[in-house]
């Protein structure tokens, strides 16, 4: 593979093309037009300047990487890649509108992946040009830093794909895991029901917000409690993947913590809007209950 084309500059969409370039791959980069695509270089540029001031990437490593990373206003100048990842918003139209797009310009060889935290792989392949060569390849945020890649196969990826964009992410550096296509792949399987239990617990009256995060925190020995976490994840969006979880598999185990769609319904979304479990507006986050 030499070629990447990654479509949507946001969070992810940056992140994956800048560990792409850093390992060497040459880098089309699109959004909804090229200005927004020049933003999201922008802001990887400020990340590799950061990297180097940490001394962590040389200026010469830098300069290479950017080098490797060409902006591009429209889908249709994807014709020379050899993967395509599309990080797009998590909207299934939006997906699919693009993969129609890509697949018009796409070679008969080339790969189409999707970073989707929670769309069926089988039921987005059915939009691309091909569902051999379609699968998916859910990097985790920051991209640079995590060093994990699910990959999801949908019913009619074949073997050459899952082992072509295996070899792209082992060659990024990341350590690589197989899902089948069920709702929330391994990660947001294991990790959205402790995130609404603490949601369950709190509405119950069970222990305070910092109660309940110290003792995740230092009871189960993780990095961060799991209020602190859905705020940093965006409360919006652990709705959304408890929703695919329960309505995918039809177990009432999954049903959303009343008071995640309470705070959800308030707008009161996390880190992304200033206030979640924790008010962010003081220099240190308060406990909003
Ligand atoms: P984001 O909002 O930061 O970025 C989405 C980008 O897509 C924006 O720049 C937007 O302009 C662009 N976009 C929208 N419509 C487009 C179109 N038609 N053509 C091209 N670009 C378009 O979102 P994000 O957090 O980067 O998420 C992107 C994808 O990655 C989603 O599918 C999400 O589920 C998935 N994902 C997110 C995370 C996370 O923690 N944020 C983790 C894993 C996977």
């Amino acid at each position: 593979m030499k070629t990447i084309g990654v479509i949507g500059a946001g969070q992810m969409g940056a992140g994956i093309a800048q560990v792409s370039a850093q390992a060497g791959y040459n880098v089309l980069l699109s959004d909804l037009d090229l200005e927004h695509a020049e933003k999201g270089k922008a802001g990887i540029a400020k990340q590799l300047a950061r990297a180097v001031e940490k001394e962590k990437i040389t200026a010469a490593d830098r300069d290479a990487a950017l080098a490797n990373l060409t902006c591009i206003g429209d889908v249709s100048e994807m014709g020379s890649c050899d993967l395509v990842i599309e990080a797009a918003t998590e909207r299934e139209e939006i997906k699919r509108r693009i993969f129609e797009n890509v697949g018009k310009v796409l070679s008969d060889t080339a790969i189409l992946a999707s970073n989707t935290s929670s769309i069926p792989i089988t039921r987005l392949a059915q939009a691309a040009p091909d569902p051999a060569r379609f699968m998916g390849v859910h990097f985790f945020n920051p991209v640079p830093v995590m060093g994990l890649i699910e990959l999801i196969r949908g019913l009619a990826t074949s073997d050459a794909t899952v082992a072509a964009v295996e070899g792209f992410g082992k060659s990024l550096g990341k350590e690589i895991v197989h899902a089948n296509d069920a709702p929330g792949f391994i990660v947001n399987r294991v990790l959205m029901p402790m995130l609404n239990e603490a949601c369950f617990a709190l509405g119950e009256g069970v222990a305070t917000i910092p109660d309940i995060d110290t003792a995740v925190k230092l009871g189960l020995n993780h990095p961060m409690g799991p209020l602190t976490l859905a705020d940093f994840i965006g409360l919006d969006t652990c709705l959304e993947i408890c929703k695919v979880l329960h309505e995918g598999t039809g177990d009432p185990k999954y049903r959303p913590a009343p008071l995640l769609i309470k705070y959800v319904e308030a707008g009161w979304y996390g880190r992304k809007t200033g206030r979640g479990f924790y008010d962010y507006s003081g220099e240190t986050p308060v406990p909003t209950r």
